[in-house]
């Protein structure tokens, strides 16, 4: 890459101008600036097959007139990256800016395509718009990039986001999800992701996915990789990433095959319900929800005292009834012990009960 994402991620730590981006190093404090030139400088230098310009990114929810500051300013470091590559026979890719505006989009493709890049990629997305903005972008700006060349959809996606965004016209991508989901423990399959760490899987000799021919699913159980993920062993995240590398690239290599076998349509249909899956075989069960019982009658609730039992309140004056002692306690201590009550009616007693309108010969009869 070329620097162009992380003038957009540390925003408060660097300064914009015409010439490139300012940032302070964080190893010595010194300034360190980096141009388009000083960009494609250093993608010779360490060999990268595929050169990208540097470009400004921005928030894909800006305002118009930002996105179209940062789109022009692209643009224009775009030449100045392609005139940098001089007779490097390593490819560059120009970068397609502005935000979720058409109107940009068309611009910049339209610009770009006007000079000799190897391949077109898509940034600007992933970095705030919803799914169905992405989705509906990459529709229209891919529809806008050459047919003869890559298109390269930068920071995208899951599983299901790639062949949304294949079946939208796009080729190429990079991301950190098939190993960064991998530290929680996320396995992407055929039949959609699986949670490992789950208690599901943990008994499970079986393999993350029994079809698979990575070096994990031969090898690995279910079961054993829970246990790596559960407590936090870095050899988890290491397996799990492998087979969701493994899966990506498989999952590309059948979509190639049915683009070339001009089956795609029937692919993507058929496929899209289950990459879009979690956890298929051992679903999450919802809580069980019984509705709850009624705690209120007019003026009065049901209150739970902070010693943890319940009583009444009053909702207009706040007034609780049994605020210290529980009713039943206070039952047994005032009326029923007092009065001597259960011995009495042991003994068959005839009992007379005056009850003054203060609940209290309820209480004892309760
Ligand atoms: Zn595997």
């Amino acid at each position: 890459d070329s620097g162009g994402f992380q003038i957009f991620a540390m925003p408060n730590d660097r300064s914009m101008s015409e010439e490139g981006a300012k940032f302070l190093s964080y190893v010595d404090g010194k300034h360190i600036l980096l141009t388009p030139e000083r960009s494609i400088e250093t993608q010779i230098a360490i060999g990268s097959d595929i050169m990208m310009v540097l470009d400004q990114c921005v928030p894909s929810t800006v305002d118009e007139s930002i996105a179209r500051a940062a789109m022009e300013l692209s643009n224009r470091w775009a030449l100045r990256s392609l005139a940098a590559r001089g007779d490097s026979p390593q490819s560059m890719f120009a970068i397609v800016q502005g935000a979720c505006y058409e109107n940009l989009r068309r611009e910049s493709a339209a610009f770009l395509s006007q000079h000799p890049f190897d391949g077109f990629a898509l940034g600007g997305l992933a970095v705030g718009e919803s799914k169905q903005e992405r989705e509906d972008t990459v529709e229209y700006a891919a529809a806008m990039l050459p047919t003869d060349r890559p298109r390269y959809l930068m920071g995208v996606g899951t599983p299901i986001d790639l062949l949304e965004a294949v079946h939208r016209g796009m080729d190429m991508f990079d991301c950190i999800i098939p190993t960064a989901h991998a530290e929680q423990g996320v396995a992407y399959t055929w039949k959609g992701k699986i949670l490992l760490r789950r208690g599901a899987y943990r008994d499970q000799e079986a393999a993350i996915d029994a079809n698979c021919k990575c070096k994990v699913c031969t090898t690995y159980s279910r079961a054993y990789l829970h246990q790596l993920i559960k407590t936090q062993e870095p050899l988890g995240r290491t397996l799990v990433g492998i087979h969701n590398i493994h899966f990506y690239h498989e999952l590309m290599r059948t979509m190639r095959e049915h683009i070339l076998a001009d089956t795609f349509l029937a692919f993507y249909e058929a496929t899209r319900p289950w990459l879009a899956a979690s956890d298929e075989e051992f679903p999450v069960k919802k809580p069980n929800l019984r509705p709850k019982a009624a705690t209120e009658l007019g003026d009065y609730e049901v209150h739970r005292s902070s010693a943890g039992f319940h009583n009444i309140r009053q909702k207009s004056s706040g007034e609780i009834m049994h605020s210290v002692i529980p009713p039943e306690e206070e039952a047994f201590a005032l009326y029923v012990n007092q009065s001597r009550f259960l011995e009495r009616i042991a003994k068959e007693e005839e009992v007379v009960i005056w009850d003054v309108g203060m609940g209290a010969a309820a209480n004892v009869m309760a």
